[in-house]
This record gives structure tokens, C-alpha cells and sequence, in this order.
């Protein structure tokens, strides 16, 4: 899976462009799009208008449902629009709106009921990985998977250090860090053979094939460069 998190980057014109651009991949099945909120709509028409294959996903997603909460996106909103996965607790969430595990929890459990499928991001800060917590860390923001089946959830192990650097851990700590995930989550009642876990961070065109090659990652979430049509392309291949 090759997922394209556009942040809060992009125009109509520029989600037009950019799926153009993508649409002569034969690995578009494989595509998850998730532009700004705004854009799902319009994006949503054109990928149906020209029959692409690729998914849409939100970047987030409110805990609640049915409840009076101004600005609150529901399930049912992003299914309207045609969006079939979320991400959750992306890093910046986490850092920007001190989003805790509680709140994370929610949001999985919501899209799980109500069918969207989920892409739930984790990752250590420089500082951890310098102090040698790495797993800890991981094993901690694991926990909200909790009581969840992986058959509806990828695990996006994101360093934080890595996100927008120009940095990536080196390719056997991806490959051990990932083992390990998938580890983890057998302990949390996992089904192995359901088990989805994704590299982000700094994912290029020069790096993202000796990444995606990596046994133990099944796909790559891929922010800046992701917003380049061409060289997204040359990722997705
Ligand atoms: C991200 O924001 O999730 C990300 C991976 O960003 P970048 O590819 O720019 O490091």
C-alpha cells in the first residue's frame, strides 16, 4: 500500500493535476489518497467520473458520533464522500493537540464500528530513541490497539525524527522496528497473516524501493513527496 498524506498542503486544481498525473500507474489499486478534508468531495467525483481504482482517506476523524460538536467530522460524513480509510494519531496530531491514547482509542472504535478502516500512525521522538526507549514507546502507543482486530488497521510506524528530515533510520532498524511491531501486536490478540505495517518518514523516490522491498513492511506513507504527482509516480511505480 502506498499512502498519500497531503497535510495541510494542496488547492482543486492542484487534486485534479496530481490525479491526473497518477492515474497511468498500474499500481493505483494499491493508492490511498488523503487530501485535505475539503477536497475529498472533489476528488471523490473525479476518481469516479474517471474510473480510477485508487482509495480515499481522511487525515482524521472526531471520537464521537451524533453528538453536537462544532467543526466534528462523523463516519458517516467521510463514507458520503466516498473515503474508506482514516488516518489516526499521526504525530502532529499528537504533538500540535496533546491527542492521548483515551481520545485515540475513541477514534479507532469509531471507525471501526462504522466502517472505515484505519491507518493508526505511531513513532519515537529523537530524544527517545537517543535515551533507548524506542520499543517502550512503541509498546505504549500500541496498547490502544487493544481489543482491535488488525483486519481493518495498518500500523504506520513513523519515527518522529524522520517525518519532513530528510532522515530515515537505517534500512535494518526499519526491518528490526517492524518485526517487532508485528510481535506486539500478536500479543495484543492479533491474527499474524492480518497484520499491515507501513514505513513513514521521509519516504522518497530515491529511497522508497529499497524500503517497500523490506519483508516485515507491507507499504509506505509518504507525506512531502507525496505531494509531487511525478514523483509519486516514480514511487508507486
Ligand atoms: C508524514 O507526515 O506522515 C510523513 C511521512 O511525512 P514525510 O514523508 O514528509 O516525512
Amino acid at each position: 500500500m502506498f499512502v498519500a498524506n497531503w497535510k495541510m498542503n494542496g488547492s482543486s486544481i492542484a487534486v485534479k493535476e496530481w490525479l491526473n498525473i497518477i492515474s497511468s500507474s498500474d499500481n493505483l489499486n494499491k493508492c490511498i489518497f488523503c487530501p485535505p478534508l475539503l477536497y475529498l468531495k472533489e476528488a471523490n467525483e473525479f476518481i469516479s467520473e474517471k474510473k480510477l481504482t485508487l482509495s480515499l482517506g481522511a487525515q482524521d476523524i472526531d471520537p464521537e458520533n451524533n453528538i453536537s460538536l462544532t467543526g466534528g467530522i462523523s463516519p458517516s460524513m467521510l463514507k458520503d464522500v466516498g473515503c474508506k480509510y482514516s488516518i489516526i494519531g499521526h504525530s502532529e496530531r499528537r504533538n500540535f493537540y496533546k491527542e492521548d491514547s483515551t481520545l485515540l482509542i475513541n477514534k479507532v472504535s469509531i471507525c471501526l464500528k462504522e466502517g472505515i478502516k484505519v491507518i493508526f500512525c505511531i513513532g519515537e521522538s529523537l530524544e527517545e530513541r537517543n535515551s533507548g526507549q524506542t520499543k517502550e514507546i512503541l509498546s505504549q502507543q500500541l496498547r490502544a490497539l487493544d481489543g482491535f482486530s488488525s483486519e481493518n488497521l495498518m500500523v504506520a510506524y513513523e519515527p518522529v525524527w524522520a517525518i519532513g528530515s530528510g532522515r530515515i533510520p537505517l534500512l535494518e532498524d526499519i526491518s528490526e522496528t517492524s518485526d517487532y511491531l508485528i510481535n506486539e501486536l500478536i500479543a495484543l490478540g492479533h491474527k499474524q497473516e492480518e497484520i499491515t505495517i507501513l514505513y513513514g518518514g521521509s519516504v522518497d523516490a530515491s529511497n522508497a524501493k529499497e524500503i517497500y522491498q523490506l519483508k516485515a513492511v507491507s507499504g509506505l506513507l509518504i507525506g512531502g513527496a507525496s505531494l509531487d504527482g511525478e514523483q509519486f509516480l516514480k514511487i508507486i511505480g
